[in-house]
């Protein structure tokens, strides 16, 4: 099984892991593309390393000339992390889909135990699919839930538990700050209380789930009923004071204006001013199968793209850049590297979400795989953990 050492280990191959930042430049091309295009002083801005305002965040969007826009992306992309591109060894287990809440993009959830497809996992049916999985060397499970009322506090303490009964140096990346939300209301907790508690049974780190689209005006229409955006920062605020690095997500594509994205992820960048605890923004597309919006179409591969890469732009202090492959499909995701994105998530082995929401991509890949299509897109592969430690090679 791979060790996990730090940053400064050198990659298998004799590739440093030192970024030299001084190196990436604009070719003289895009320069005049983005001068064309009535970029130049966002140019100058991002070449000088200062912040883009929610007017130039707008304006990105607006933009004709998608590969000007990319490129000045790339510049930021590889200034933080030149080719290197992350991945991890992970699986995503979803123990339960019963949901009080009714999402009008979710095709995930179903209302009440009982009905058609909804489902709960017994503890040691999530353990055991750990324990079926040994031989492929995972370090992290993500794991998040429908909002069921059907379940005591204990149910989720005592799955963290026993997992790390059963592997200990596996890392738990589990409970979004949605869910967090409704254990405080629905156990009568405070979110500090309930953090301590899962914290205590084993949670290492959050997922950046349920975020969706902070704006009132498209969070009431697509997810009047759970979490609202200053409850949503309220737990990842107090999660990284309590210790935890946690993710975050922006859902694009559905009804949401471009100004409603750009607020978005104004808002993660003020709370990331505040605290440093967000590891990596993974911006997710919008599908339209099996739920309400399936008359919606889907965004195009340009939208995401330029997505990706007004992200990377605006969200000057986020690290990383994540394009989740099994929502993107593979080519989309290796096109992400060169806007903006470093990291293509993981093996991600029985994801569920996403397949449910009419995703065609294959359930999860091998490592060869990953590590494949990141050099075919021209890029060096680093296997990470969830904190972003790079593993030695096997
Ligand atoms: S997105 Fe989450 S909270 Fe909303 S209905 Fe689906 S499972 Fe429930």
């Amino acid at each position: 099984m791979s060790a996990i050492s730090d940053l400064s280990r050198p990659l298998a191959g004799g590739q440093p892991l030192t970024v030299d930042a001084s190196l990436p430049r604009l070719s003289p091309v895009a320069h005049r593309a983005l001068e064309r295009a009535g970029l130049g002083t966002i140019r100058d801005k991002v070449v000088g390393g200062e912040r883009l305002s929610y007017e130039d965040g707008l304006a990105l969007y607006a933009c004709n000339d998608l590969s000007a826009v990319g490129a000045l992306a790339n510049l930021v992309r590889e200034r933080k992390h030149g080719d290197l591109t992350y991945f991890n060894r992970n699986i995503h287990v979803d123990p339960t889909n019963v949901c009080v809440a009714e999402c009008i993009f979710c095709s995930f959830s179903r209302l009440k135990t009982g009905d058609p497809n909804a489902y709960l996992m017994q503890v040691d049916e999530v353990v055991g699919r750990v324990r079926d999985l040994r031989g492929k060397f995972l370090t992290e499970i993500h794991m998040v839930n429908g909002l069921n009322p059907d379940l005591p506090f204990s149910y989720y303490t005592d799955l963290l538990k026993a997992l790390k009964v059963e592997q200990p140096d596996l890392h738990i990346k589990a409970f979004t700050a949605v869910e967090i939300h409704f254990f405080a209301e629905f156990y009568g907790m405070t979110y500090e209380e309930v953090l301590q508690q899962l914290m205590d049974a084993g949670l290492d780190s959050m997922p950046g789930g349920g975020a969706e689209i902070f704006h009132p005006r498209a969070r009431k229409k697509l997810c009047k009923d759970k979490a609202d955006a200053d409850e949503w920062l309220a737990v990842h605020r107090l999660a990284h004071k309590m210790g935890m690095r946690t993710n975050c997500t922006m859902l694009f594509g559905s009804i949401e204006r471009v100004e409603e994205r750009v607020d978005h992820v104004i808002r993660l960048r003020e709370l990331q001013d505040e605290t440093g605890g967000f590891q990596t923004f993974i911006p997710l597309r919008f599908h339209n199968t099996n739920n309400r919006l399936r008359k919606i179409p889907e965004p195009t591969a340009g939208d995401t793209l330029r997505t990706f890469a007004v992200s990377r732009l605006m969200l000057d202090n986020m690290p990383h850049i994540k394009a989740y492959w099994p929502m993107l499909g593979i080519e989309l995701a290796q096109l992400s590297l060169d806007f903006g994105v470093d990291d293509i998530d993981g093996t991600v082995l029985e994801e569920r979400i996403y397949h449910m929401a009419g995703a065609d991509t294959p359930q999860g890949l091998a490592r060869a795989d990953l590590i494949s299509l990141i050099r075919r897109a021209g890029r060096i592969p680093v296997e990470r953990d969830t904190l972003y430690h790079v593993a030695a090679e096997a």
